[in-house]
């Protein structure tokens, strides 16, 4: 759950594909570097729920999660595997379609924070190329802008955590998670660098639990304050998109790129109401609902 800030040693590699489609023109405001993750489902052998495969192609109707004509422009890909002999590296290949995670995990991404194209009241950041690197190194996962220019992503993703996965059957699903997590740090706003990191983590958690990707682990809690961050925050997000409407979060992402963040203004302005109001209504909401939550776990 630490964040660290990254320095990029992006490793002289092997690149496994490349582009899918041509490169968007506009060039607006970078989205600043990203830092580490360490929060994404444990690889834990006690993680034995779900083993579920991609559920979002099968029920594309049912989610915001699907692709549909009218798509945003995609950026180039690339993915990068510089130690191939890894059985990290054996597992990922296997688990995954290398050719199309990425463009796939976007598209959810991108309609998750921005709906469509058309969308007039959202403007998505001109991310102009997304690296996957899978390679040792500690922690999970982490996303940071290429040295030269912050339209071009690259998401460093650890063999020995891929490795770790257990059971197998959670590969695919906790593979998918950790990368739409680390690709909202390359498509989300985050007020000019003055979002609270729980928040940009946050958001970045509501968007892989609004692919049903979230680890099995994953629950509501209640403890501490509203931006823990991770899933702490993506669930009290997800109630607030609940109470407030859809689109919510999608608001949210949208003044993250307009202005600089001051907790009084951001909320109050957004939702009527300061932000400690809303974590205490979600925390006596998730009280009330206890006993079933205790049910469903045990
Ligand atoms: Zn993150």
């Amino acid at each position: 759950m630490t964040l660290r800030q990254q320095s990029s040693p992006a490793p002289t590699a092997t690149s496994i594909f490349s582009p899918t489609s041509p490169v968007p023109s506009a060039v607006p405001v970078p989205l600043p570097d990203r830092t580490a993750d360490n929060d994404s489902g444990t690889a834990s052998a006690e993680d034995d729920g779900s083993s579920a495969v991609d559920g979002d192609d099968t029920t594309p109707e049912d989610n915001n999660c699907s692709r549909d004509d009218d798509d945003f422009a995609q950026p180039r890909l690339r993915l990068k595997i510089p130690d191939l002999e890894h059985s990290g590296a054996a597992k990922f290949l296997g688990a995954v379609n290398a050719g199309t995670l990425v463009a796939e995990s976007i598209a959810k991404v991108q309609r998750l924070l921005y709906r469509s194209p058309s969308e007039t009241h959202t403007t998505a950041p001109p991310t102009r190329s997304v690296t996957l690197v899978l390679r040792e190194m500690d922690g999970v996962a982490y996303t940071t802008g290429s040295s030269l220019d912050s339209d071009h992503k690259e998401i460093h993703f650890s063999l020995s955590y891929i490795d770790g996965i257990k059971p197998a059957e959670r590969l695919t699903d906790e593979i998918t998670g950790v990368v739409v997590h680390e690709l909202v740090h390359c498509y989300q706003w985050d007020a000019k660098g003055t979002c609270p990191g729980g928040l940009i983590e946050g958001i970045a958690d509501w968007v892989r639990l609004n692919c049903d990707l979230s680890p099995p682990h994953w629950k509501r809690e209640t403890s501490g304050n509203w931006d823990g961050g991770y899933q702490h925050t993506a669930y009290f997000l997800q109630y607030l998109e609940g109470r407030y409407g859809e689109g919510t979060v999608r608001k949210m992402n949208e003044k993250l790129r307009l202005h600089e963040y001051e907790a009084k203004p951001f909320w109050v302005e957004l939702l009527g109401r300061p932000v400690e109001q809303l974590w205490e209504d979600y925390v006596k909401k998730v009280a009330d609902e206890a006993p079933t939550d205790d049910q469903t776990s045990s």
